[in-house]
């Protein structure tokens, strides 16, 4: 049967429905590339919204999905275990930064962040300070589509001012602006802006929220790992959860297994999903330490955590993602994400004609992630079809043009997405 006998009922994500053109459809992939219907190869420059990190149809991911598949698809958390949710939670803990020592399992990266919001909302009120309800977020920040992370979105270029009367407030500071590379001096302005707001409103702040080093769908916004310390520094004065959405960041994006590995910052939560699986199921983890799981300890019915996702723990997700995290270490993707990076240094920032174009305002690099900054989103019209013809899937967020490639992407793959990049500036 023809897909152009009618249109598809699939309704698509952020899309006009007026303007938007029938999906391309994908039947299949191998390493960094996808196959669409027709036989059409796309190199793709996203990972599928970062979360296939070891490429399509990696066959040691599929193959510990059927094995599982042939034990036990899913069964309930609630009030039962299984080997795989057991095991990834000890492996989580032992990967993650120091401290963080219980992992309780959602399906998204947005029920993750909601997770340990409501975490850091309960946790006040069972140590008596129940005025501790809100929550601090940062200009740029993208938390999720459900309405507790709308809430911590960027109220005003965020994609949710409209349903601003619909969302519960929260306080915010700027986003910062030192780069990564910044001297600690540097970062010093963006502290004092983070502590003026702590200042006045502590009393009632849960948590600071961040996605730590790269607020990424906000506009891939790069800062210094010494925020990161004084962000630490500062919730400690003030009383205040540290909490580290490392959804994007998370399994090695900025270089490093994890952000907070580069400043060496333990947060009290961080919640972990997209890369978690190597892409391959939904899933998602938030964990704490010590201090934030203790409180949960006591004889009263509020001592409970309440909550509880259905899918939680499944059986499949735990275990893809416990061959996704073997693979990682056992071929050690640290170093193949550093001689990504290294391309995407020589070929996009060190390209002094690229820096110097008029449409382009910045390039930032960090990690196995690379964006060129436009000045407007009108610059970037027709990107990705001018892409596809070349045979790269590019797929921009507003005024920002960037790559985050799956790491066994090759160098020649990955000079093929820069020079895709580029050429959109300097060879039209
Ligand atoms: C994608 C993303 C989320 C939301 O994850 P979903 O799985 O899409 O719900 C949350 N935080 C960050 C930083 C993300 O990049």
């Amino acid at each position: 049967m023809s897909s152009t006998l009618s249109p598809s009922p699939v309704w698509h994500p952020y899309a006009h429905l007026k303007s938007q053109r029938p999906a391309p459809k994908v039947v299949g992939g191998e390493g960094p590339r996808f196959i669409l219907e027709g036989g059409e190869t796309l190199l793709d420059a996203t990972c599928s919204w970062w979360c296939m990190i070891h490429g399509y149809a990696h066959p040691r991911l599929v193959a510990a999905i059927r094995e599982q598949a042939g034990e036990l698809c899913h069964v309930m958390l609630g009030g039962l275990s299984h080997e795989p949710a057991d095991r990834l939670a000890r492996a989580l803990v032992r990967v993650t930064p120091e401290g963080l020592n219980h992992v309780f399992f959602s399906d998204s990266g947005s029920v993750g962040m909601e997770v340990a919001m409501k975490m850091a909302v309960q946790y006040h009120q069972l140590r008596g300070k129940p005025g501790k309800h809100r929550l601090l977020s940062l200009m740029k920040a993208y938390h999720g589509d459900t309405a507790g992370c709308m809430a911590v979105c960027d109220p005003e270029e965020g994609m949710h001012s409209l349903f601003a009367g619909y969302l519960p407030q929260h306080h915010f500071a700027p986003a910062p602006t030192a780069p990564f590379d910044a001297e600690p001096e540097a970062v010093a302005a963006d502290l004092a802006a983070l502590r003026e707001v702590l200042e006045r409103h502590h009393h009632a702040i849960a948590a600071l929220l961040m996605e730590p080093l790269l607020q990424a769908a906000g506009g891939l916004n790069m800062t210094s790992p010494h925020y990161l310390q004084g962000a630490r520094r500062l919730c400690d004065e003030f009383d205040v959860l540290l909490v580290f959405d490392e959804v994007a960041t998370g399994f090695g994006r900025t270089g490093r297994m994890f952000a907070a590995n580069h400043a060496e910052v333990t947060p009290d939560i961080m919640v972990l999903s997209k890369g978690l699986t190597g892409g391959y199921l939904g899933h998602a983890a938030t964990l704490a330490n010590d201090r934030v799981h203790d409180a949960f300890i006591g004889d009263s019915p509020e001592h409970a955590f309440l909550h509880g996702p259905t899918f939680m723990g499944n059986p499949l997700a735990c275990r893809v993602a416990l061959e996704s995290l073997a693979v990682f270490e056992e071929e050690d993707y640290l170093s193949r994400i550093a001689a990504l990076n290294r391309v995407l240094q020589k070929e996009l920032l060190a390209d002094e004609a690229l820096r110097a174009h008029p449409a382009v305002s910045d390039v930032r690099v960090l990690g196995a992630t690379a964006v060129i900054e436009a000045h407007a989103a009108g610059e970037l019209a027709g990107v990705g079809d001018w892409a596809r013809e070349r045979g790269v899937w590019l797929r921009p967020i507003g005024r920002w043009l960037y790559t985050m490639p799956a790491y066994i992407t090759a160098e020649d793959d990955m000079r093929r997405i820069t020079e895709v990049m580029k050429g959109w500036f300097l060879m039209r």
